[in-house]
């Protein structure tokens, strides 16, 4: 059997162990945090899944909550502009219904799973000199310890990195007894445009006590919805986001009466610096040097206002895991994992960061996708459709005059 070490107990890290044990390989994983640690600590992510990457779980038999969780088919998306104004309102269909497990839950599960699937996991915090140490002792390492410390390891690619500090402030809270405009509709998300101040999202999701809702601001930095520089506790959040939502989105106040924090945990708050890093570090010099392969937000990391993180490194952990096997039984050399990264690179990683940067910046171009969304459902599809496969980016959003090209073919089919 051959030896790997797997570094991180995230999306990336416990997938791709999972993957690898059940081919037959010989895993350990570094885990910081054991599983009651996951369940019972702060929330991590609003770690909406879509079709591509709830497929790979699902043909992995990861998918073990599935049932449970509220299945989003479609996105009520609203510009309000100006502050409190229906301006642009249109709904985004998902060709595959998107899904968000709480990854308290999923974390937690997945490393038990892991255990007792075989592989062995330790509990503790690697240094550089500790990973130095695990890379000795397999044939293989991947780093996958998402935007900690132990990134660092990775060198930052300048060239390929769009900013170098963070375009949202970010606050995040899981609630129950949120409602919706339409109860006997199917669960939707919905997504708020505030043109100059930020974004909200609200996605239903499954978390430790049932189904809940998880709204997620995505704040200008040093507007007025980046209120939350002090993670207040829960209750004073919710407080605050119903004042701001009476100011800026009453129609959505009015679906908040009754909301209540899901648990102690239930708030996040931070921001996120959109950045891409070199996935092959070496360790040491001379004969001593090892090399260590990064997977998942190790080394590529994007603003959550796509909903890309998780979602790639999904794809990321099955793309490694697939290289890994079909490498055989020849040895990981770093040139292997330069090529493997950048096979990644190409098919995936670019795209979710490229698509990422166009909808912090929102240029012109895309203002026009959302007006003829609003005209043309076809759009809004094709739109919705794009978080899910980031790689139709590059096919209508990249350039204005690709996006120029489609939304005139469809005005003319539209006569
Ligand atoms: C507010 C917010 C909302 C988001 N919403 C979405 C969304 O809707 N959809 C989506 O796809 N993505 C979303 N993301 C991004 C997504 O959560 C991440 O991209 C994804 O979870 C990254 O997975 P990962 O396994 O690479 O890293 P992580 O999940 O960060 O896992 C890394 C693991 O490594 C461990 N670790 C770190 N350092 C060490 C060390 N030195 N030794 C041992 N272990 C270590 C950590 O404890 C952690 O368990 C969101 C992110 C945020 C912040």
């Amino acid at each position: 059997m051959r030896r790997i070490a797997v570094v991180g107990a995230g999306q990336a890290g416990l997938q791709f162990a999972l993957g690898l044990v059940a081919d037959g390989y010989e895993v350990t994983l570094v885990a910081e945090r054991t599983p009651e640690q996951l369940r019972g600590g702060r929330v991590l992510s609003t770690q909406a899944m879509f079709g591509p990457a709830l497929r790979l779980e699902a043909a992995a038999g990861l998918d073990l909550w599935a049932d449970l969780t509220p299945a989003v088919a479609a996105v009520a998306a609203v510009l309000a502009a100006p502050p409190a104004v229906r301006a642009l309102e249109f709904t985004m269909t998902l060709d595959e219904p998107a899904q968000s497990v709480d990854q308290r839950l999923k974390l937690a599960g997945w490393l038990e799973l892991l255990a007792e699937r075989g592989a062995r996991v330790e509990y503790r915090s690697l240094d550089r000199d500790g990973l130095r140490e695990l890379a000795r002792r397999h044939e293989l390492t991947v780093v996958a310890a998402g935007r900690g410390e132990l990134a660092g390891i990775f060198e930052r690619d300048a060239a390929r990195s769009p900013f170098d500090r963070p375009q949202r402030v970010l606050s995040c809270l899981y609630a129950h007894g949120v409602g919706s405009p339409d109860p006997a509709a199917e669960p939707r998300a919905r997504m708020h445009a505030l043109p100059g101040l930020g974004e909200l999202y609200l996605q239903p999701a499954l978390t430790l006590s049932g189904p809940c809702a998880i709204l997620l601001w995505e704040a200008l930095p040093g507007g007025p919805l980046d209120a939350f520089g002090d993670a207040p506790p829960p209750d004073v959040q919710l407080a605050r986001i119903r004042d701001l939502l009476g100011e800026y989105l009453p129609w959505e106040a009015e679906l908040w009466t009754e909301a209540e924090p899901t648990d102690a945990g239930a708030g996040l708050f931070g921001a996120v610096t959109p950045t891409v890093r070199r996935t092959v570090a070496e360790l040491g010099s001379g004969v001593d040097a090892v090399h260590v392969l990064g997977l998942g937000d190790a080394v590529v990391v994007n603003d959550p206002i796509t909903g890309q993180g998780a979602n790639s490194a999904a794809r990321a952990a099955e793309a490694y895991r697939r290289a890994v096997v079909e490498h055989g039984d020849a040895p990981f050399t770093a040139d292997w994992m330069c090529r493997t990264a950048e096979h990644f690179w190409q098919q995936h990683a670019r795209h979710t960061v490229e698509f990422t940067a166009s909808m912090l910046t929102m240029p012109d171009h895309l203002q026009g996708v959302f007006a003829a969304a609003a005209e043309h459902p076809e759009v809004a599809r094709r739109l919705a459709n794009t978080y899910a496969e980031p790689s139709d980016h590059a096919a209508w959003l990249a350039t204005p005059g690709l996006t120029a090209a489609y939304l005139a073919s469809v005005a003319a089919a539209a006569g």
